[in-house]
């Protein structure tokens, strides 16, 4: 059969993606799988068994990641990689990530079915803690495979029970024993939706970033002095409270005050001892940075550092700051990326260039490997939320783009 018809089967995506939805499935629709939780093994075992079913080589490495090989006709070759994660936040979507995984599986169904041998063997793989909201920070894994991030660094992270990152991944029992080091990749595309309004909003069904924006993560921690709200008198008290919400308005502000083309976000605080009539004596919250231009993005922080700094002396609050993260801007494979806009095209989707403001696996394979993404509309521009949603003619249109980009590139002779 002629390649350039093939195409996937929308129904049976929508099926697996479904059966996916159900674990960890919350009462609002949507879905909660923190990784290496019960509902994270779960949906790994019904992932794992999905690849054996498909006659796929199976393995998981020391950092819970699950590859599943597709053989070529030539296995000296590099293969070409497709995958994202299972893991979600909390309240999360049933589309994030998981698209990401069960689209590259539909289209080796596919090609299974269709019996289309590829020059270069395929892979599939889920990465363990894309998300980073149980173990901070994001893309732990697909960090260390790509050699940016120390593993044993990783595995002494814990959450907020104090549960240690690799306890947790023996306990689910997805520990594997080899290595998670990279292999030669020819090419790694990443399908995901697109988290953000753009695409619903020009009515373009295929997405693809010309790379990822920086990300700077940040932990600002404060201390105050408790005391009873009543008996004391509002001059000369140290309330931490107070100086983290002026903090947390010169981190709205200073997208702008940096002349645009940044976001920058307080997203989670921890105040104690969080009592009505007790002065709070302690703050913790955390500062996200992103931009396109990483210099933009570190000049900002050197500012908000400054502001932080003189806001906490006014109010005689000591602060610590952890500068927890920082991933630079990824520009993709101009090569794969004009990939995806010609299957676009040669499938009749519309399709449009963009950035994406969301971190990715793909940031870090980025780093190792030829790397491209596919993006489909968020609904309402929607995304880790429990309403999270894409039309599932948007999920199959971008399941049939990726198959064709993996046809491509695993038939490419070496150079
Ligand atoms: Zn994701």
């Amino acid at each position: 059969m002629d390649p350039n018809t093939l195409r996937i089967n929308g129904r049976r995506l929508r099926e697996s993606l479904e059966t996916m939805a159900r674990f960890g499935a919350t009462p609002g629709g949507g879905v909660q799988r923190l990784t290496l939780s019960d509902e994270d093994r779960q949906a790994r075992d019904q992932f794992v068994q999905w690849l054996k079913e498909l006659d796929l080589t199976v393995t998981i490495d020391e950092m819970g990641n699950i590859f599943g090989l597709r053989p070529g006709k030539d296995n000296s070759l590099p293969p070409v990689l497709s995958g994202s994660h299972i893991d979600s936040q909390p309240k999360g979507g049933r589309f994030d990530g998981i698209l990401g995984v069960m689209g590259p599986l539909e289209a080796l169904r596919t090609l299974h079915e269709n019996q289309v041998e590829t020059l270069r063997p395929i892979a599939i793989v889920d990465w363990t803690n894309e998300e980073g909201s149980r173990f901070a920070p994001a893309m732990v894994a697909s960090g260390v495979w790509a050699g940016a991030l120390d593993k044993q660094w990783v595995y002494d992270r814990t959450d907020i029970n104090g549960k240690r990152f690799e306890d947790e991944l023996v306990r689910i029992g997805y520990k594997g024993d080899i290595p998670a080091k990279a292999w030669p990749v020819q090419a790694y595309y990443e399908y995901h939706i697109e988290q953000g309004p753009i695409l619903e909003r020009e009515g373009i069904t295929i997405g693809a970033p010309k790379g990822i924006l920086c990300l700077h993560w940040y932990d600002i921690y404060l201390e105050g002095e408790a005391n009873q709200v009543g008996p004391t008198p509002m001059e000369g008290r140290h309330d931490a409270l107070c100086a983290a919400a002026e903090m947390i308005l010169k981190v709205n502000e200073l997208p702008e005050r940096m002349g645009g083309n940044m976001v920058a976000t307080v997203g989670e605080i921890q105040n104690y001892p969080n009592s009505r009539n007790i002065i709070p004596d302690k703050v913790h919250f955390t500062v996200d940075i992103r931009s396109w231009d990483d210099d933009l993005a570190l000049r900002a922080w050197d500012d908000l550092r400054t502001d932080c700094e003189a806001i906490a002396a006014r109010r005689g609050c000591p602060i610590r700051i952890e500068e927890t993260w920082r991933v630079e801007h990824s520009p993709f494979d101009e090569g794969l990326v004009k990939r995806v806009l010609a299957n676009a095209e040669a499938l009749g989707y519309s399709s449009l260039r963009m950035v994406s403001g969301a971190g990715h696996d793909a940031s870090y394979m980025n780093q190792i490997a030829p790397t491209a993404m596919i993006f489909v509309p968020s609904i309402g521009g929607r995304s880790h939320v429990e309403v999270e949603n894409t039309t599932w003619e948007d999920c199959e249109a971008g399941a049939n783009v990726l198959l064709h980009c993996l046809l491509q590139s695993a038939n490419e002779p070496q150079a």
